[in-house]
């Protein structure tokens, strides 16, 4: 994500605990984690309210070789790595050879994060255009088959973009949208091609309207949940520094969106995690 966090407001206090939670997709080195230490740190906040593993996910040549270091450095840490699609000019042939070295190790457990992004041309400076991000989605959609790793999508403000990029080259067999943020149609393109979701602090946001009509559609079995930290701070602390340890806040939001006890919501999503991202701890 490229967005703005305040340093200005205090972190949320810790929920009360909910286990077991996996956060599918969160960004340690954003987080402020420079270091083992650090990594530790983290995880051990995460631990102590139910968050038992992370993936953190590189969105640079340098945020990916980093998450391929830290997973390495803690059993609770996965990563993934790519070029994030605002990057994907930064794709030449150097960091192609590099990104397929790092995501063929094996605590890297998907590829990504990779897809379009429409939101950020023509606002962000050095933003790569959308012919650029196709064509790098491409290439990360060809790496994750190739590896038989899962292809974890971004997708701002490019729903029908997204879908014709897997359409015309051919999905992945595992193909996870991350902080999946758009409406009931999507949803059910999505559910019915088997792809798995994964809902981040958006789904607590009272004005996400669209995204809260389409939570209760994802089947039990493809739903994953994340934090995007250190963005996407859940309701009531929209606007704080998020990290993994704030996971319950969302998964019980969207338990009560959805009439389910937050525990089985949670035990279904860390079981899919689990499995769709094949871990072994
Ligand atoms: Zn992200
Ligand atoms: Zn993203």
């Amino acid at each position: 994500m490229v967005c703005d966090v305040s340093t200005k407001v205090l972190p949320p206090p810790a929920p009360e605990p909910l286990a077991p939670l996996i956060d599918a997709h969160t960004h340690l080195d954003a987080c402020g984690a420079r270091d083992a230490d650090d990594v530790a740190a983290i995880l051990d906040r995460a631990g102590a309210v139910g968050v038992q593993a992370v993936v953190t996910i590189a969105d640079d040549l340098a945020a990916a070789r980093w998450a391929a270091a830290a997973a390495g450095w803690d059993d609770r840490v996965y990563a993934a790595v790519g070029l994030h699609p605002t990057r994907a000019d930064a794709l030449d042939d150097a960091a192609r050879a590099e990104l397929e070295t790092l995501a063929a190790e094996p605590r890297v457990v998907a590829v990504g994060e990779t897809g379009m992004d429409l939101y950020w041309p023509g606002r962000l400076d050095g933003c790569a255009d959308p012919a650029t991000q196709v064509e790098a989605f491409a290439w990360h959609i060809d790496l994750a088959k190739r590896l038989g790793k899962p292809l974890m999508i971004h997708n701002r403000d490019a729903d029908a973009a997204v879908l014709d990029v897997l359409r015309a080259e051919g999905a992945p067999e595992t193909v996870i949208f991350h902080c999946f943020s758009s409406g009931p149609e999507m949803a059910r393109s999505c559910a019915d091609a088997g792809w798995y979701l994964s809902l981040s602090g958006t789904v607590s946001f009272r004005n996400a309207r669209e995204l809260r009509a389409a939570a209760p559609l994802i089947p039990a079995d493809q739903l994953l949940v994340e934090t995007d930290a250190p963005f996407l701070t859940p309701h009531p602390y929209r606007g704080a520094r998020n990290e993994p340890y704030c996971l319950p806040y969302t998964v019980r939001a969207l338990a009560e969106l959805l009439d389910r006890p937050a525990g089985d919501v949670a035990a279904d999503s860390s079981a899919n995690a689990r499995r769709v991202y094949n871990l072994t701890y």
